[in-house]
């Protein structure tokens, strides 16, 4: 090699060293960043029918824990956990496709509202003033009516956290809307930490008086496929909400005890899901509001263990009750993720909530926002595997 040419190649080394370096630096920074091996990041994924662009936000741990969201309905499209052997898996119901929530589905992953579950004869009162909201399940009004808020686009953005990442949701819910009063400003937070818990906040604020019930109608399978009625569910709730055939509550709260509502010690879902019971007949299983037993404040209300994969999703809430659903209404129309068709109790539901129609039985806990409050609550999923 001539002089001149090594000098060109002793060049070229050094600068590329220097860049590697760089790069390294980057990374590091990025990752100290985002702290401990938590990323975050966002790709267009898809448009809705009307040609808005869908993005698709995608959360990592250091342990390969993985959520997806996106900014449609805000909507939890996967949840990845290991199994005892340490397989990871999308433990949620839904689709491949981003646009395919766009279609018509059971609120797969949907964040729900303005009022998660019923409210009786789509109407209620607020100081005297009667509201008539969309009767989107035969008199009644469910999920927020025609749309709410898992049918429409929210504004998507990155968040870091010294112990999480995350995306931050907005959406603006017009005066009027699907029937309810006031100007409802909403965030919903997904954050993802390295103790493999998925932390959902939402905070609202209105310009009316109004009601609020926000939820996620994420349908769990922690075996990934099959029917969970293998499943151990665990709901610490001495009571639950007895409801009509409409599946309205009738205003009491019915001990569990002697019930195939007992969750206190860990059951199979398939073990009373037959039972020769009213309200099991009504529910078609379960689809039954449980009442967490006393404390207030975020603890854990519920737990699910799946004995095949040794999965386990742990439920924290600050909210003062759970929709236990056992996905009695899949039916098998629906084909999702990698062509599985979802038949009845392919999945189940865990969304914590103030209870059902509550705007109309006052002796349950209130559920309205007045101008000047901020409504705030929280719920952690977290999943762990036992041996
Ligand atoms: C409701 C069910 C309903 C399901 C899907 C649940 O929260 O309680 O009755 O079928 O959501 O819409």
């Amino acid at each position: 090699m001539s002089l001149p040419s090594l000098s060109t190649a002793i060049l070229l080394a050094i600068v590329s060293l220097l860049f590697s370096c760089q790069g390294e630096n980057q990374s590091q920074s990025d990752e100290s960043a985002t702290g401990n091996g938590l990323s975050v990041a966002v790709e267009e994924s898809g448009k809705t029918p009307e040609g808005a662009t869908i993005h698709l936000f995608t959360l990592k741990n250091k342990n390969g824990v993985e959520a997806r969201v996106i900014d449609f309905g805000a909507t939890l499209t996967a949840l990845i956990a290991p199994d005892r052997q340490g397989n990871m898996a999308d433990i949620t119901l839904g689709f491949d496709q981003a646009d395919a929530y766009t279609g018509s589905h059971p609120y797969f992953g949907s964040t729900v509202g303005r009022y998660g579950n019923r409210i009786a004869l789509a109407k209620f009162s607020i100081d005297g003033q009667e509201y008539s909201l969309a009767a989107n399940n035969g008199v009644n009004h469910l999920h927020g009516g025609v749309n709410g808020f898992g049918r429409v686009m929210w504004t998507g953005k990155e968040i870091t956290r010294e112990d999480a990442v995350g995306v931050e949701l907005t959406y603006t819910s017009a005066d009027g809307e699907e029937g309810y009063p006031g100007k409802l400003d909403v965030i919903t937070r997904f954050l993802l930490n390295n103790e493999n818990e998925l932390r959902l906040e939402y905070e609202a604020v209105t310009d009316k008086k109004t009601v609020i019930n926000l939820t996620n109608h994420a349908y769990f399978n922690l075996a990934v496929s099959g029917d969970i009625l293998d499943h151990e569910v665990m709901i610490m709730a001495d009571g639950f909400t007895p409801v009509d055939e409409g599946l309205i509550p009738t205003g009491e709260i019915q001990p569990v005890e002697g019930t195939p509502f007992d969750f206190r010690v860990p059951t199979a879902i398939g073990a009373r899901i037959n039972a020769d019971d009213e309200q099991i007949r009504f529910g078609g299983g379960y689809d039954h509001n449980f009442v967490f037993s006393s404390g207030e404040g975020m603890q854990k209300r519920a737990e699910v263990y799946d004995p095949s994969s040794g999965r386990v999703l742990e439920v924290l809430t600050e909210e003062p009750g759970v929709q236990f659903y056992s996905g009695n209404f899949l039916n098998g129309s629906i084909t999702g993720k990698g062509g599985k068709t979802y038949a009845i109790r392919n999945g189940f539901c865990l969304e914590t909530q103030h209870f059902p129609d509550s705007p109309n039985q006052p002796q349950f806990p209130s559920t309205v926002l007045s101008p000047g409050e901020t409504y705030r609550t929280a719920t952690t999923w977290r999943v762990s595997v036992r041996n």
